[in-house]
């Protein structure tokens, strides 16, 4: 219990180097690179980005300029140097700003290409093997490598590619797009002789197949969750959400509870009414379906989830909890990758869509 009445979000950043550590070792002696961008998933970059680099992390990536070079801005004011590449890469109105704030750009398109090569810096080039939504295509490719000279004064430190389906392990379109990508690779052999390579984030990690990759791209794995959408045991649960109770109350058989009136209690029951809802980023899909951890019991939610505000059902713990114990949304006893999968969502959603309400609590705490 504490005094503060609203939600909290604890990020154990230990567990979350732990993650890091573990993700390395899936692919000796490739660089690990982490995955920051929306604001490191929604748990808070500004204490994401140092707790890596202290274990060794050089390299972020973020989707916009924008969010780089406030990264630039926060490494530098603690005296950290890393790299940081900006996935969407560089358009016009943004070029110098990537100078300026030494940001590695993706390049996603021929034009991105032409519009980087006076600059006379590296970037990444992204090739497209399948999931066709950025990257070059292969009509594109060709033209490269047919041309090679065009293109030999442009730096490229790192070939990447995108799997669209490594979250489904069995799924063909894995083994597809490695083969592909890795035909590319040496076509362009002739192309960026230094280049090195880079396909797999979160889920790649967990694939099966023989990947022999320079640099890998995760995110989610390093927040603790399953990019497989279930609970991996090698992982290190890095978030918890706990929110309060506001207050309890005892409803006879009959009575309904919530905006709509969506659930009738079949018994007398108890209940309680608890400091988070939609408004913070909870599916609302979760009404009447999800849980919520009390008193090491899973209690089910009742009624349509509101604005700040949830029901659960407490009718099953010994003892009414007194107002302002805190209970658990999701975390070690209720496992994110399940509390998406009732909302019909995935972790990544559950994550970024955690609102500014609630209270971002860092352990272990800065000294
Ligand atoms: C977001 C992203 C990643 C990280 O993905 P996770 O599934 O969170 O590990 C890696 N590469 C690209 C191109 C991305 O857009």
């Amino acid at each position: 219990m504490t005094l503060s009445f609203s939600p909290q979000l604890k990020i154990n950043l230990e567990a979350l180097q732990n993650n890091y550590k573990m993700l390395q070792t899936r692919r000796p002696p490739a660089r690990t690179a982490a995955s920051v961008k929306a604001d490191a998933y929604g748990l808070g970059v500004s204490h994401i980005a140092p707790a890596l680099c202290q274990v060794g992390c050089t390299l972020f990536f973020v989707a916009y300029a924008d969010e780089a070079i406030s990264l630039r801005k926060l490494l530098s004011a603690q005296n950290l140097e890393a790299d940081i590449a900006v996935f969407n890469g560089p358009e016009s109105t943004t070029v110098k700003q990537f100078q300026d704030y030494r940001l590695i750009p993706v390049l996603n398109r021929l034009d991105q290409m032409k519009l980087w090569r006076p600059t006379g810096r590296p970037g990444i080039l992204h090739i497209d093997t399948g999931m066709n939504r950025l990257g070059l295509t292969s009509a594109e490719l060709n033209q490269i490598i047919e041309q090679p000279a065009d293109w030999a004064d442009l730096p490229i430190l790192y070939i990447m590619s995108h799997l669209a389906s490594a979250s489904s392990p069995n799924s063909h379109q894995n083994s597809q797009q490695v083969t592909r990508y890795f035909q590319y690779i040496e076509k362009m052999g002739n192309v960026w002789p230094a280049a090195q390579s880079s396909l797999s984030a979160s889920a790649g990690l967990f694939l099966d197949h023989s990947i022999e990759e320079n640099m890998t791209r995760p995110g989610l794995s390093l927040y603790g969750a399953g990019p497989q959408d279930h609970e991996e045991p090698t992982l290190e649960v890095v978030a918890t959400l706990m929110a309060p109770i506001l207050q309890t109350r005892c409803i006879k058989a009959g009575e309904t509870v919530g905006y709509n009136a969506t659930y009738t209690a079949q018994k007398d029951m108890n209940v309680a009414t608890i400091a988070i809802g939609y408004g913070d980023g909870i599916p609302r899909s979760l009404s009447n379906k999800g849980h919520v951890f009390i008193d090491n019991i899973r209690c089910p939610i009742i009624g349509n989830i509101s604005m700040d505000l949830m029901t659960v059902d407490i009718s099953a713990l010994s003892n009414t909890p007194e107002i302002g114990t805190f209970t658990e949304i999701f975390g070690e006893n209720l496992p994110v990758e399940q509390v998406a999968d009732k909302a019909g969502t995935i972790a990544y959603e559950i994550f970024v869509r955690l609102g500014p309400r609630i209270d971002r609590i860092f352990t272990p705490l800065d000294q």
